[in-house]
């Protein structure tokens, strides 16, 4: 598997009192599709029952129109994944259903729990089996322990035990709950479709299924939604607000509303401040499209250098496709952009991108850009360098395999051969989002908000133990 670029793991999805219950899931889930694409559930319930499907794949390879129809009751609950934890299986596909001596629940989560390997041997040791190998089963061993005869009691145990990210939707005969990590590195929003209420990771699950946005949930906020409404609780010890940056720079859909804020409008923020603090003598600013669209634009207003189509992307890439032999150069990442010659021949040309991982897939834009006859191409990141390993659920490889974390950025520009390169600042970051304190910068600084645990860094560091060795392609 190729990380060179950054993954997220999970969009999950919720909604109580509609009749047409999992069909508006599944439309949640297609909107939420850019989060996972490995697997992707629904779980719905009537009658006390529960209804699954789940399957490896994309939301529309998974669900068709008589898995929906099966799919019976005024509630349920639906996941796209991206694994980081836990390998690639379909027993691994969420949500989670598990029945014990409560009844049933099914679970979604999104994130990712940094004592997770701690709990689950502690669990084995009291005798818990576990069915997947993902870190979001712990918290359903958690919810199921006996300990507390009272529903919400049980909960606010569980969510006491585990550190570091998660976003979950959580549904059982009675309710659907909501809950974000006191920290809120995840977002998740409160929507309402007529009488019926909705949770999104994302806003733009709201605009396809036609929901009103009503809110985010809060850092350290459990909602309990059932037929009285929705109550809100606070059960744990606030702690401060760390929400993951990468949200805005990479993962989210520019049409959402992510930590209260326009993603488009904070991604040109970003171009506009990356302009002023690394002007280019240049004709044309082009993008890596889709996700340096909004800071491409951003850093042409500032600039006043022409904005244009630089790359165009091929959407139809499947998940998997035969590598050709070496014969055919690029291919990759050829299949997914191409440049167009009539735009970038003979000029200076900007290239606006949201982040260097390994650099080989720059290195492979970049000369794609000179065969297509671009005279001087400058790169521009809408992020710091990006040195650090990220313990909350964002798949990036480990720091030896990280560019910037061993090179400077004259070394990777010699590297990916650019003529120029330069990265937006962290102070420059800051300003742009509001200038506000409340961002997780670890993958830049390193100052982790949550100390990961031992088997966790471990896990990540094992995933691959390469250095990224500067060589000519
Ligand atoms: S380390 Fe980076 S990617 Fe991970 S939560 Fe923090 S800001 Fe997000």
């Amino acid at each position: 598997m190729c990380h060179n670029v950054p993954r997220e793991e999970c969009g999950i999805f919720g909604v109580f009192g509609h009749k047409d219950a999992s069909l508006l899931a599944y439309l949640g889930l297609y909107a939420l599709q850019h989060r996972g694409q490995e697997s992707a559930g629904i779980v719905s319930l009537r009658d006390n029952k529960f209804y699954v499907h789940k399957k490896m794949g994309l939301v529309s390879e998974v669900f068709a129109e008589k898995h929906l129809q099966a799919l019976k009751g005024d509630r349920a609950i639906g996941h796209v994944r991206y694994s980081t934890t836990g390998s690639s299986l379909v027993r691994n596909a969420q949500p989670l259903v598990i029945n014990c001596f409560y009844g049933s629940m099914a679970i979604c989560h999104n994130g990712n729990l940094t004592n997770a390997n701690a709990l689950r041997s502690h669990l084995e040791g009291m005798g818990s089996i576990f069915q997947t190998s993902s870190d979001s089963e712990v918290i359903v061993h958690l919810l199921a322990k006996p300990s507390y005869p009272q529903k919400h009691d049980r909960l606010i145990y569980a969510l006491g035990q585990i550190k570091g990210a998660y976003s979950f939707v959580i549904m059982d005969e009675d309710e659907i709950v909501g809950a974000r990590d006191p920290f809120g590195f995840r977002p998740l929003c409160l929507g309402k479709l007529e009488d019926a209420y909705v949770l999104s990771s994302e806003t733009c699950a709201f605009d396809l299924i036609g929901a009103r946005f009503v809110r985010e949930i809060e850092p350290g906020e459990v909602v309990i939604i059932n037929k009285d409404g929705v109550k809100s609780i606070k059960p744990l010890r606030p702690q401060p607000q760390k929400f993951c940056i990468f949200e805005y720079i990479y993962f989210a859909r520019p049409d959402s509303l992510i930590f209260n804020k326009s993603v488009h409008s904070i991604r040109k923020a970003f171009g506009k401040k990356l302009a002023q603090e690394s002007p280019v003598d240049a004709d044309l600013v082009i993008s890596v499209p889709d996700s340096g669209n909004s800071a491409a634009i951003g850093f042409a207003e500032e600039s006043k250098i022409p904005f244009d189509m630089g790359f165009i992307r091929n959407h139809y890439v499947g998940r998997t496709f035969l590598k050709p032999n070496q014969m055919i150069r690029n291919f990759s990442t050829r299949i997914k952009l191409n440049p167009l010659r009539d735009v970038v021949e003979g000029k200076r040309v900007v290239v606006i991108d949201d982040s260097i991982v390994r650099g080989t897939t720059s290195q492979s834009r970049i000369a794609s850009l000179r065969e297509a006859g671009a005279k001087e191409i400058h790169m521009r990141i809408s992020c710091p360098p990006h040195k650090f390993p990220c313990y909350y659920g964002i798949d990036f490889p480990s720091n030896t395999e990280l560019i910037a974390s061993n090179h400077t950025c004259e070394e990777i520009a010699k590297f990916i051969k650019a003529d120029s390169l330069g990265y937006l600042s962290v102070e420059g970051m800051i300003d742009a989002v509001g200038g506000e304190n409340k961002f997780c910068l670890a993958c830049f600084k390193g100052n982790y908000p949550i100390e990961p645990c031992k088997d966790v860094t471990k896990d990540i560091l094992e995933r691959k133990n390469t250095t990224v060795t500067l060589r000519e392609v």
